[in-house]
């Protein structure tokens, strides 16, 4: 057996579990060892059922008070007895367990591990794991994975496989060069993979974790690099020296642009008129007008004769980049086309040769505007907006076509200045600082479910006054295993709320991608009054219109993620709400909460999310922005961060051929 066999190659993994792991795109058993856990339960010290509380997850130690009972429910054999301690009593509940009759008798005492729940007015725990004291004692204190999962596939079945994959561990690739292994003292790449599965304790996971993580920022630096050595330097082949008719453009814009604009505007024009090719990112928290700046460098290179590409990270934002580049090139005979994953194959052919024939002189669209079967003219100018990554995969794509054009990355994530010349080590950077003048700040608040009447009644008095509202929920459809507002009965329940008159849509990412755009054409044309989403709205969306974003379950997202959400609003002259309710009493929950409601500014918000939360504090809490890295997270990681581009600064100066790195893509989530 070898590490490159396929996981059905190991005892106890047939066809079937396989064939279930391929979907986690895990095929060979490399990929398992590589497949680390998401999480890790612990198991404390049992605690008092006095103590206990519903929704937490405990051990608790204690005796059958009651026979077992099994009844039958059509299909479902339901299987329970009450356990006590000295200070109370928890109703235990197995499903389709009928044995464990011989397994628990009145008077002897086990602990049982799991989830505490309300019943009938009973503390219940459904489906807990138990165990013998003897047992217990042995087990506790060590860290067990939880890995990601698919239907059908268990966490035991995960586990079991990579156990019996740990012989091959030894067969493991490590990337990294040894002399850096050597200089930054890492721990061996077997140690490490052993250790995140399979952890000592928290400390010594964490160690483990720390070198994968090293790798992973490795990767990803050693790729820019190498992207670097072939772009940045790259001559100007399509130097931009005619400005006149943009010059009007800005004159004629609705608003003056702002000082942070003009900067990135000036800086733009400087890259594009010189010797080297431009690659420059734009920075600047949701609403400060990126949109524009990147307006007009597009018809900067087309008034000099070139192509230009959008490209967007999703297509609802494709759409809306597209509409408003229509519109707002009007007047400046700009013909400009849409390509998306769901544009008509006999649409894209068509846009493909007017393409090559210089018929069209700018294409927005989705990650599709870059494969294969485009060829452009004379494309000079290449702009993706708020999403980095998408950047650099792009850059390696098109500097490999040999066209090298200008690049513009357009990101709203906030992040220090030492971390950014790190992250985007490649680019020269635009920083707009500064928000429009007509805006007035979002007023914020916190509240819980009590407050939704109100919520609701001020909404109403918005939507009179012409206004459109966003709600957002954590979840698509209703879900057993997470008690959470979602977008399918919500909006129902609304419709039950608010007079006809209202209008009330709703947009989730399990729709298709032609009813997500009707829907969102509609509410941009100000047809829907209330919007009831999931993130799916997250990015970029502007409908300058829209006053109240109010966010049910603000507990369950992380704080980028709430004020990217937050940014949908406060985009016009108007004054605009956001409302987080929060479902929790949780005191950390609001303590995070309350970070928004006292601050609009990203960077701050960023900041302070970083200083609540502790080091071992690493598990999905920022799901959103485009740093997203597997294991990773350059604020949580800023010291593994800049050691590994020490590492490739040395390796630099060493004149180490990073050629030989091969084919990092494969590794890293470019
Ligand atoms: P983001 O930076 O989040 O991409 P947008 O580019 O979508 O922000 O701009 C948000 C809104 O602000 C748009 O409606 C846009 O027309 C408007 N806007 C942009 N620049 C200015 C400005 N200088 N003054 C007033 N409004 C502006
Ligand atoms: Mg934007």
């Amino acid at each position: 057996m070898k590490i490159t066999d396929s996981v059905d190659s190991l005892k106890g993994v047939g066809p079937k579990t396989a064939a279930l792991f391929a979907k986690l795109k895990v095929n060979t058993i490399d990929e398992l060892l590589r497949f680390y856990p998401r999480n890790y339960l612990s198991y404390d010290e049992p605690c008092d059922i006095a103590d206990a509380r519903a929704g937490e997850r405990v051990a608790i130690e204690g005796t059958v008070q009651t026979y077992v009972d099994i009844k039958k429910i059509r299909k479902l054999t339901l299987v329970t007895c009450v356990v006590k301690d000295g200070t109370g009593t928890v109703k235990m509940v197995w499903y389709n367990s009928p044995f464990l009759k011989q397994v628990f008798h009145v008077g002897q005492s086990f602990v049982f591990v799991g989830n505490l729940s309300i019943r009938n007015n009973q503390l219940t725990m459904e489906h807990p794991e138990y165990y013998t004291m003897e047992q217990y004692r042995k087990m506790k204190s060590t860290l067990q994975p939880v890995y990601p999962l698919t239907e059908g596939l268990s966490n035991k079945t995960v586990t079991k496989a990579i156990q019996a994959a740990l012989p091959l561990l030894s067969e493991i690739n490590d990337v990294v060069p040894e002399a850096v292994v050597e200089r930054y003292s890492l721990m061996p790449l077997t140690e490490a993979v052993q250790g995140v599965h399979f952890p000592d304790d928290f400390d010594s996971m964490l160690r483990c974790r720390n070198r994968l993580v090293f790798d992973e920022f490795f990767l990803f630096l050693a790729r820019m690099r190498m992207i670097r050595e072939h772009t940045v330097k790259a001559e100007n082949r399509y130097v931009m020296s005619d400005f006149s008719e943009v010059d009007r453009f800005i004159e004629e814009l609705p608003f003056e642009l702002t000082e942070g604009q003009k900067n990135a505007v000036a800086e733009i024009r400087q890259d594009i008129s010189g010797t080297i090719v431009m690659n420059r990112l734009v920075q600047g928290d949701v609403g400060s007008g990126k949109t524009a700046v990147a307006e007009i460098a597009i018809l900067t290179a087309v008034k000099n004769g070139y192509q230009a590409a959008f490209m967007a990270p999703t297509e609802v934002l494709a759409v809306q980049h597209y509409e408003s580049l229509t519109k707002d090139f009007e007047k400046y005979g700009v013909r400009v086309k849409l390509l998306v994953g769901s544009t008509k194959l006999s649409e894209k052919r068509r846009i493909y040769e007017a393409l090559s024939n210089g018929e069209i002189d700018v294409l927005v669209g989705t990650h599709a505007l870059i494969q294969d079967k485009v060829n452009y003219k004379n494309l000079a100018l290449v702009i993706t907006d708020e999403q980095h990554r998408f950047g650099v995969r792009q850059r390696a794509k098109l500097s490999e076509k040999g066209e090298e054009p200008h690049v513009l990355v357009m990101s709203a994530t906030p992040i220090p200045r030492t971390l950014a010349i790190i992250m985007y080590g490649d680019l020269d950077i635009s920083v707009i600082k500064d928000m429009p003048d007509n805006r007035k700040p979002i007023k914020n608040c916190v509240v819980g479910p009590k407050y939704r009447p109100t919520a609701y009644r001020f909404m109403y008095d918005q939507i009179k006054e012409g206004h459109q509202i966003y709600i957002i929920c954590p979840m698509v459809e209703a879900s057993e295993n997470m008690e959470a507002e979602n977008v399918t009965e919500y909006q129902e329940r609304l419709k039950e709320v608010f007079p006809d008159t209202v209008h009330i849509a709703y947009l989730h990412g399990k729709m298709s991608p032609d009813e997500k755009n009707v829907i969102m054409e509609s509410f941009a044309r100000g047809d829907i009054d209330i919007l009831v989403s999931t993130t799916v709205i997250e990015v970029g969306i502007n409908n300058p219109n829209a006053t109240v974003m109010m966010i049910e379950n603000a507990e369950k997202f992380g704080l980028a993620q709430l004020h990217q959400l937050r940014g949908r609003v406060g985009r016009g002259n108007a004054q605009s709400y956001c409302i987080m309710l929060c479902s929790s009493e949780n005191k950390e929950a609001l303590e995070r909460l309350d970070i928004l409601n006292k601050s609009n500014d990203g960077f701050f918000i960023a900041n302070e999310d970083l200083k609540l939360r502790g080091p071992g504090d690493f598990f999905g809490v920022r799901q959103s922005g485009d740093m997203l890295f597997h294991l990773g997270d350059i604020y949580n990681n800023a010291d593994i961060l800049k050691q590994a581009n020490e590492a490739i600064s040395y390796l630099e100066q060493e004149n180490y051929p990073f050629e030989s790195l091969g084919n990092i893509e494969e590794n890293i989530y470019l």
